[in-house]
């Protein structure tokens, strides 16, 4: 039986060679390679085909697998403010009094900034469309932030937004603006988000300094996330050549959208001073982090008057286009346990150090490492698949794709799946996983050094905040954890305080920027690719699933006692309860740079209906009881399984001898068991038909806010109907809910 005979290279010896192979020097070198040209989604066949070649080099068998999916690229595009002057004589004329540069400075030691093929700066899935009109500042822009301006009063329709990044995913700022008739958006980088490193506190702006480059521009995709990832024209089904395609018009923006720097956006903030109301007059939300008060703005809501506009062009050509996945595959004695790894190639930059490509380099330095250990004679137990996705940023595609078309195999098969985007954009570990996951972090950061060793032999598990994030969505591990119900982790080194401003999307997220202050020397950069080696080896190579069912029921425990606290807290204040507030309470993931410590705004995302009817709220507290009572069995049943789990590690931990090969053939079957019961714990937790109005969410517990995109929510079926006032459906969600739970009590 596997994992109970010799091996010849053993588990402890496996986690040596990890540990040792890799370099600092390797991972700065598939960095350069990454980072030397441009390769956006489905123009990067190049790196692909590098990718393969450098993969099979390691050892490990690799593949291209491709989609035809739909994408937009850039053509051109305008964004002006125009003032219209009233002559003495009655007669008048527009006169544009700022025309936006739309482009990020050329920085001479930063060799990427210049290419003269670097790409425009643009949304990916974004409408085309030339529109003209007032503007009205929106703040981030949530579904709150929107709220808020129709109770002032403020005129939104047929104006144009200026939202400030962060908060939450750009593509719902965008969906919410066209919702409320407006005519397009525009998205900046408020200084103001940065934290400390800012000019006005007196640093240097990038490239002498660690401040934000002024005229850097987020690009990024205006996709509506939390509708469905992946190819919009294909929800559920794989883009392959001749796939049925589906009309976009849910999934995409049809209103135009454009992203620009701070420098472009003073002038048309600016234009804003002395008209409608202040952000002061709202509440904390509208004047926390603003960056721009140094420079003349006052942060006036709008609209300007009538004779103030902006105009916005924005020109995109769709296209049905191939992209290119490389599978890589380490087969292991166990055909159907399988542990997926991956991370994307594709960026918005020409660089791209920390986005994808820290995750690239890093994932390279593992499999390189894996290479080594195959070399010295060792097989893994369970297959080991490694993905290097294209066309993450237009939203997830490359995976979402794939997962689409091998979801009977990775029903059946896939244990895990291992998301290493953005590696490293600073020292500070940050970890988001399925409950079942947990211990696998713990146990993995605490056998790697970490590179800040002030107090000596320290690991990359003492200098962490050991928090653990739920899944929200934002990368490529929502196709597996939301769609399939494979239990997911993401990590990595994020800038913390103090830390040097990463350029998110912006061509200053480059080789320069990296190796002078994201991670100078690329020591994280090996440090990670350590972690993710060890991560790997545990779910791969251990003969007992490293997995706490345990945990999973306790998580279930809290998540329910959440959804209980805020009904009690509306009941007893009758304030409002709200989506928001059972979110993460740091915005997940790819904002972390941009927004550091955004806190959702716990006055809501959502606004609810309120719970005015508290009879039915408080006869509601009632069938949430019986989550509890579902919990009770579920919690007895993953304890006993993960008691027979222990017994199982402890027997095979001692030697058994050739006589007792019977018994031995007995713990082969208990082994298989026990593995199986974990395979499929998370399973449990899919619905058929999806969440309400996004049926292609099929997981129960994890989902990205609906209004968040990047930060998760749990139960998002029932915390949504909750929101609504809708008891009729909280009752159903709790229906379903607590089915999964006997369910997954059943098959444990
Ligand atoms: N990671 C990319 C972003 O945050 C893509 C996310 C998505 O489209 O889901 O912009
Ligand atoms: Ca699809
Ligand atoms: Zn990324
Ligand atoms: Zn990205």
């Amino acid at each position: 039986w596997p994992g109970c005979g010799r091996r010849k290279v053993t588990h402890d010896q496996l986690q040596r060679i990890l540990l040792d192979t890799p370099t600092s020097k390797h991972a700065e070198e598939w960095s350069r390679y990454y980072t030397a040209g441009p390769h956006l989604a489905g123009k990067n066949y190049s790196q692909a085909l590098w990718t393969k070649t450098k993969w099979e080099e390691f050892g490990i068998k690799a593949d291209i697998v491709s989609y035809d999916v739909y994408i937009n690229y850039p053509v051109d595009h305008r964004l002006a403010l125009l003032e219209e002057k009233k002559h003495d004589d009655g007669t008048s004329a527009w006169k544009v009094s700022y025309e936006a540069s739309l482009t990020e400075d050329i920085i001479e030691e930063d060799s990427t900034s210049g290419l003269p093929d670097r790409i425009p700066t643009f949304h990916g899935y974004s409408a085309s469309g030339n529109v003209t009109g007032p503007v009205v500042y929106v703040n981030y822009g949530t579904y709150q932030d929107f709220e808020d301006l129709v109770k002032a009063n403020v005129t939104l329709k047929d104006k144009v937004a200026i939202a400030r990044y962060g908060g939450i995913f750009r593509g719902l700022k965008v969906k919410r603006a066209q919702e409320l008739g407006m005519l397009g958006v525009i998205l900046y980088s408020d200084p103001g988000d940065d934290g400390d490193n800012t000019e006005e506190k007196g640093e240097k702006p990038y490239p002498d300094g660690p401040a934000r480059q002024p005229s850097s521009v987020q690009r990024g995709s205006t996709q509506f996330l939390s509708f469905a990832p992946g190819d919009p024209t294909t929800p559920g089904y794989p883009s392959k050549p001749g796939a049925p395609r589906q009309p976009v018009h849910t999934a995409i923006p049809s209103i135009p959208s454009i992203p620009i720097s701070y420098k472009d956006a003073l002038p048309i903030l600016k234009a804003l001073n002395g008209h409608g109301p202040k952000a002061d007059d709202f509440n904390k939300y509208w004047t926390r982090n603003t960056g721009l008060e140094y420079k003349g703005v006052h942060y006036n809501i709008g609209p300007t008057p009538d004779h103030v506009v902006v105009n916005l062009y924005n020109e995109q050509e769709y296209i049905t286009t191939p992209l290119w996945n490389v599978i890589g595959v380490i087969n292991g004695t166990i055909a159907d346990e399988v542990v997926v790894v991956g991370n994307h190639r594709d960026a918005w930059v020409a660089g791209g150090a920390g986005d994808p490509n820290s995750g690239s380099a890093v994932m390279n330095e593992a499999i390189r490492s894996f290479g080594e250990a195959i070399r010295q004679g060792w097989k893994p137990l369970r297959t080991i698949v490694f993905g290097s996705w294209d066309g993450e940023e237009y939203g997830l595609v490359g995976s979402t794709e794939w997962v689409e078309e091998y979801l009977p195999w990775l029903s059946d098969a896939n244990v895990a799946y291992i998301n290493t985007d953005v590696s490293v954009r600073g020292t500070y570990l940050k970890a988001a996983a399925a409950p079942l996951l947990d211990n696998i972090i713990h146990a993995a950061t605490a056998a790697v050094p970490s590179p800040n060793q002030t107090v000596p032999g320290q690991t990359v598990h003492d200098v962490w905040d050991k928090q653990i994030k739920t899944m929200g969505s934002g990368s490529d591990f929502t196709a597996f954890q939301d769609f399939a119900g494979i239990p997911s982790l993401d990590i990595g080194f994020d800038s913390g305080p103090g830390e040097p401003v990463y350029h998110y999307h912006s061509n200053y997220d480059s080789f320069y920027w990296m190796e002078k202050f994201g991670d100078p020397g690329f020591v994280y950069h090996r440090t990670m690719a350590q972690v993710l080696g060890l991560i790997t080896a545990q779910l791969a190579d251990l003969p007992v699933i490293s997995f706490r069912a345990a945990d999973y029921a306790h998580a279930l425990d809290r998540y329910v006692k959440k959804v209980e606290d805020k009904l009690d807290e509306a009941l007893s204040l009758s304030s409002e309860i709200t989506t928001a507030s059972l979110l993460d309470d740091d915005v997940y993931f790819e904002l972390r740079g941009s927004t550091r410590n955004f806190n959702s705004n716990p006055n809501s995302t959502l606004t609810p209906s309120s719970v005015s009817s508290s009879s039915s709220a408080e006869s509601f507290r009632t069938s949430l009881k019986r989550l509890h009572k579902a919990l009770e069995k579920l919690t007895a049943r993953a304890a006993r399984l993960d008691k027979r789990a222990d017994a199982l590690r402890e027997k095979l931990a001692r030697h058994i001898p050739w006589w007792r090969w019977p018994a031995k053939l007995r713990l082969g079957f208990e082994l298989r068991k026990v593995n199986t019961r974990y395979k499929y714990m998370e399973r449990s937790f899919l619905f058929e038909q999806g969440l309400d109005g996004r049926p292609w969410f099929k997981h129960v517990v994890f989902a990205p806010g609906l209004w968040t995109g990047y930060a998760g929510a749990v139960f998002p079926g029932l915390v949504e109907s909750i929101d609504e006032g809708d008891w009729v459906n909280a009752e159903r969600w709790v229906d379903i809910i607590e089915s999964r739970m006997r369910n997954a009590a059943r098959r444990l």
